[in-house]
């Protein structure tokens, strides 16, 4: 097997870490050449000692200058800003780009990429949700590969493989049901965003488990889907599956439901992506069949998760909505986080801003930047009248 070269735009983060333990554990398979981060310069000091990395990117100007000025880095080249992550996800000997910045500040180097016809190894959804029109005409027209690292459209790239679509009806997405499932409906209003974090089965960054927390995650999940896998929002269900083992499934025009199942661990889908099309051991623990493995699955109660039933109605409206779904969910969440919004308000809020922001066809990537930020200040400037 060749040797696979690759950069991780998002390296400090949670699918960033995870990303270098399966690089650490096939030395021989994945070789790391660029890392970028937001701030957390520090954090990659002893990273590029250990995988020899010449070249990183810091998006903040000024970790940049604190990690050049650090004298931490000798030899190494520090890059800033979105040019500067552009140029670490382009380094010529780059085969892979795993793109893993949380919100759309991959986006442009993301792009890049594809241009050159790197593979991208995607986790950041909203990349998708935002621009998944333009994300996939670039790698259309290049002739370069997505791969998905999110769990469940892994397990679906899985099972679609030398699948025609002729023989796909639906596709079925897990959800865990978040930190709140079973949490009366009455005492909602009152969970705290320490509540919001405390994930059931997954160990993930802190935007995406309040995301799982609201749903708003599975519905960012639909949309996301209906790009990589060109299929319509309407032939995607989501069912709760609290085990988190069942990773998704496709029912195929038979009524056969064919699903993938591994533990909870976001390991197996990055080295599927990382090693791909290839199969090696996996350095993360496998299901064990002598013990009692309960497999339960519900609907989706949309009175708990009304940001499920509101996603679905932006990824039906199509255009810029789903951008404006996404940007007025990352300042409602963030509201909630600051203590400044009720857990209940999240759903409200980015309902009002997307009646607010019609939709329109985007003909260019400035088009849904600019949808993008219209419904930033929009979600902004309504969010303190639903204040708690
Ligand atoms: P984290 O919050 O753990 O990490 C985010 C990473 O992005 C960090 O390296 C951070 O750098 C960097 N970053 C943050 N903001 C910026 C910015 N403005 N410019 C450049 N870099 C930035 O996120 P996760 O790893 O959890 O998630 C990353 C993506 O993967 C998200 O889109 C998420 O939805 C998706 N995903 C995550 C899963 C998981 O298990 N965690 C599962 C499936 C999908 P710094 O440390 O310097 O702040």
């Amino acid at each position: 097997m060749d040797m696979r070269p690759i950069a991780i735009l998002g390296a400090t983060g949670s699918i960033g870490t995870t990303t270098l333990a399966v690089a650490r554990a096939h030395p021989s398979r994945i070789k790391v050449v660029g890392l970028t981060a937001n701030s957390n310069w520090r954090e990659l000091i002893s990273l590029v000692k250990e995988f020899e990395v010449k070249t990183i990117a810091l998006a903040h100007p000024q970790a940049a200058k604190s990690a050049r000025e650090s004298g931490e880095f000798p030899g190494v080249r520090i890059l800033e800003g979105i040019e500067g992550m552009t140029e670490v996800a382009c380094l010529p000997e780059v085969q892979t780009v795993v793109s893993a910045v949380v919100g759309t500040a991959g986006l442009k180097p993301t792009i890049a990429a594809l241009r050159l016809q790197k593979t991208i190894a995607l986790a950041s959804k909203e990349l998708l949700v935002l621009a998944g029109k333009f994300v996939t005409a670039t790698a259309k027209q290049a002739g370069a590969t997505i791969l998905p690292i999110d769990s469940e459209h892994n397990a679906i790239h899985q099972l679609l493989r030398h699948r025609p679509s002729h023989e796909v009806a639906r596709l079925v997405l897990t959800a865990s049901g978040g930190a709140f499932r079973n949490t009366p409906l009455s005492d909602l209003p009152k969970v705290t965003p320490a509540q919001a974090l405390q994930h059931p089965s997954w160990n993930m960054g802190p935007k995406v488990t309040i995301d799982s927390a609201t749903m708003a995650n599975k519905g960012l999940e639909i949309i996301e889907a209906g790009w990589l896998f060109n299929i319509p929002s309407e032939r995607i269900d989501v069912v709760v599956h609290p085990q988190s083992i069942i990773h998704s499934m496709v029912t195929l025009t038979d009524g056969s439901l064919n699903a993938q199942l591994s533990p909870p661990s976001m390991v197996y889908p990055i080295q599927d992506c990382l090693l791909y099309p290839q199969r090696l051991p996996c350095p993360a623990p496998i299901l064990d069949l002598n013990e009692v493995i309960k497999l339960e699955m519900s609907p989706p109660d949309l009175e708990r998760y009304p940001c499920l039933r509101i996603a679905r109605q932006a990824a039906k409206t199509g255009g810029t909505a789903p951008a404006v779904f996404n940007a007025a969910n990352e300042i409602a969440v963030e509201a909630f986080v600051a203590g400044k919004l009720a857990f209940t308000g999240i759903a409200p809020l980015i309902e009002k801003t997307l009646n607010l922001c019609s939709s329109r066809e985007p003909s260019s990537l400035d088009d849904v930047l600019n949808a993008d930020a219209e419904a930033r200040a929009m979600a902004s400037k309504l969010a303190p009248g639903f204040a708690r």
